[in-house]
C-alpha cells in the first residue's frame, strides 16, 4: 500500500513517515503544496495523508486541484486542534476522513486501511482467498489456519496481488507500490519475493505473465 504524506512539520511528518513504514505501508513523503500537488499529477498511490497548512500552496487547494482532475484517491487530512471550519471544508472539498492533531499513529493507520479497504470496494477487513487468508491489521498470514511467517516486503507484495486479484500488475506497478520513491536496489528483488512467496504459499497462487508482471487469479 503506497502513501503520499503531505507534511511540512519535520518532526511530525518524520515520526508519521516511522509509523506508517512500521505498520507495513510504503511511505513516500513531501513536505509543500506543489510537490504533493505534482506527485498527485504524475504517480499512482492508494491514500493521501495530507496537512492543510502548507508552504507554496496550501492543502485545501491541493485537494482541490486533485479532484478537479478526477483524482478520485481517498484523502485523509490533518486537522488543527481548534480549526473546527477546517474538517468542514476539507470534507465538503472531497476529503474523505480527517483526523486532528496530535495524531495517534495507530489509528491513523486504521483509518488508512479502513480508507482503502472501502474505496477498492470491500467492506469485509480480510482478505481470502481459498485456505489462504490474510489479515492487514494484524499482519497475519494463515494457510487453513496455519500461520506462515513472511518478511515484510513478501507480506506487502501478497497483499498488493490479494486486493487486485483478477488484475495483472506490471512490474513498475509492483516495485512503485513497495518501493516508492526509495527504488530497490537490487533488480531481482522482485523475483525473489514472489519465489519465496511460491516456496511458503504453494507454486500455483502467483502466476507470471511473462514481460508483463504477476497476478493472483480470481
Ligand atoms: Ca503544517
Amino acid at each position: 500500500m503506497r502513501i503520499l504524506l503531505v507534511e511540512d512539520d519535520p518532526q511530525l511528518g518524520d515520526g508519521l513517515a516511522t509509523g506508517l513504514k512500521q505498520a507495513g505501508m510504503t511511505v513516500d513523503w513531501v513536505s509543500d503544496g506543489p510537490s504533493a500537488d505534482h506527485a498527485l499529477d504524475v504517480e499512482c498511490f492508494d491514500l493521501v495523508v495530507l496537512d492543510l497548512g502548507l508552504p507554496g500552496m496550501d492543502g485545501m487547494t491541493v485537494l482541490q486541484r486533485a479532484r478537479s482532475r478526477g483524482n478520485a484517491l481517498p484523502i485523509l487530512i490533518l486537522t488543527a486542534r481548534d480549526a473546527t471550519g477546517d474538517k468542514v471544508l476539507g470534507l465538503d472539498a472531497g476529503a474523505d476522513d480527517y483526523l486532528v492533531k496530535p495524531i495517534d499513529i495507530d489509528e491513523l493507520a486504521a483509518r488508512i486501511r479502513a480508507l482503502v479497504r472501502r474505496s477498492a470496494g470491500r467492506a469485509a477487513p480480510l482478505l481470502v482467498r481459498g485456505p489462504l487468508v490474510l489479515d492487514p491489521a494484524a499482519r497475519r498470514v494463515t494457510v487453513s489456519g496455519d500461520d506462515i511467517e513472511l518478511s515484510g516486503r513478501e507480506f506487502a507484495l501478497l497483499q498488493l496481488l490479494l486486493e487486485n486479484a483478477g488484475r495483472v500488475l506490471t512490474r513498475t506497478q509492483l516495485e512503485q507500490s513497495l518501493y516508492g520513491w526509495q527504488g530497490e536496489p537490487d533488480s531481482n528483488a522482485l523475483e525473489v519475493h514472489v519465489h519465496h512467496l511460491r516456496r511458503k504459499l504453494g507454486g500455483d497462487l502467483i502466476r507470471t505473465l511473462r514481460g508483463v508482471g504477476y497476478s493472483i487469479p480470481k
